[in-house]
């Protein structure tokens, strides 16, 4: 086995490998925070994991308090608490310490801390990010405890927003935290529908962020390897979740979709979004569900990508040896079929198309795409239609 163990500096500091996180405090220094705020769940709060971290803070002499009012789908409510805790306590920094919402929510805590503008002054279009008084956001560690979202290498946070049911992503390039650590052991507890889950918005960040119609190969390049390490390891950390090499190789191709997907993402992020931000469905569950779909729908552009893609994973060179290996991948690790399986009906089409198409990971999907053709994508995925039909 090799050694799972190392220092990188991109995107940004991570310290990566079984164990680190007992250089917590020792991260909290190299950043020169001493009154850390450490973002969770409720569920995670309630864990040693988290405990651990507080005391061997505590025991380094920093003043650590934990937040943990965040709802799986963050929402305003949950980062207004927070930057009111953050000021009445008097913390100098952020360790965002979780899956995807309460690493988004505490990345979000560290950037309000600092403004005066309402959030969603900050939402993720044209320049907005340009409002934002940079030199207030606070220093962040980021600590992943789940291997899909990749939010701890990523510069933007989504948090749903009530008065309409849609998720904003809130965006700014320092969103990103400054020191990441990434310890593979905190995932083995993780349940195997769970690992599942999170692995396919690991696959979906990769797969889309390589099918974007842009010039990146920087991203390209990470995004293929990500899928080979997904395509090897993850039906093995879905099986045996004690096994730290594949709860490794998971956590490395979670970071490195997030990474990749800083070139753009696709319809499967469209389509998923709305769901999640009405129905509460999980996020990582509805992109693996809707993946087969987005991609036969997008046959025609992809057909030459995906057999290069193909090659590299070992399989015949063609699409639809991607999309066969991604419909088996499915049934094994135990992902739905269909959207109808989480509840989405054929009404809710029309009003998610519309948000679908607003969604701003839309811009990145290789076909492009209308409000009907959204409505005709979720039809599909509520009956189980690959369509157009495979080659
Ligand atoms: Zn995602």
């Amino acid at each position: 086995m090799t050694t799972l163990r190392g220092n990188w500096n991109y995107p940004t500091s991570v310290r990566f490998g079984p164990g680190r996180i007992a250089e917590l405090p020792d991260a909290c220094q190299t950043l020169g925070i001493k009154r850390p705020l450490l973002v969770t769940d409720p569920g995670l709060a309630a864990l040693p994991m988290i405990s651990n971290a507080l005391e061997s803070c505590r025991s380094a002499g920093l003043d650590c308090v934990v937040f943990s009012d965040v709802k799986a789908n963050p929402i305003e409510a949950n980062v207004t608490r927070g930057v009111t805790t953050y000021r009445a306590g008097g913390h100098d920094g952020v360790i965002a310490f979780g899956g995807g919402s309460a690493l988004d929510a505490g990345k979000a805590i560290a950037l309000m801390v600092g403004q005066t503008r309402p959030m969603w002054d900050f939402e993720d279009r044209e320049d907005w990010y340009t409002r934002v008084n940079v030199a207030g956001i606070a220093p962040t560690i980021g600590v992943p405890t789940t291997s899909g979202t990749g939010s701890e290498v990523g510069r933007a946070a989504v948090i749903t927003d009530v008065r309409d049911h849609t998720k904003k992503i809130i965006f700014h390039p320092r969103m990103q935290p400054q020191l990441v650590i990434a310890d593979p052991e905190l995932t083995l507890g993780l349940p195997p529908h769970v690992t599942a889950a999170v692995g396919m918005d690991a696959l979906s960040h990769n797969l889309e962020a390589f099918c974007a119609p842009f010039f990146h190969p920087l991203a390209d390049g990470i995004a293929v390897e990500g899928m080979r390490l997904i395509r090897e390891w993850l039906p093995i950390a879905v099986k045996n979740g004690a096994s730290i090499e594949a709860r490794a190789h998971m956590m490395a191709a979670s970071a490195m979709g997030a990474t990749a997907f800083q070139k753009g993402l696709g319809a499967m992020h469209s389509l998923s979004h709305p769901c999640s931000a009405n129905l509460n469905t999980h996020h990582g569950l509805t992109n693996g569900v809707v993946m087969p779909y987005v991609l036969a729908w997008n046959r025609s552009a992809l057909e030459g990508k995906l057999s290069r893609l193909a090659a590299y994973l070992g399989l015949r060179p063609s699409f639809d040896a991607v999309l066969d290996w991604i419909i088996e991948l499915r049934a094994q690790i135990g992902i739905p079929n269909t959207l109808a399986d989480l509840g989405v009906q054929p009404e809710h089409a029309a009003r998610f198309s519309r948000q679908a198409f607003e969604d701003p990971s839309t811009g990145g999907n290789p076909v492009p795409m209308s409000a009907d053709g959204f409505a005709a994508l979720y039809r599909n995925c509520i009956e189980g239609r690959l369509d157009p039909a495979r080659g």
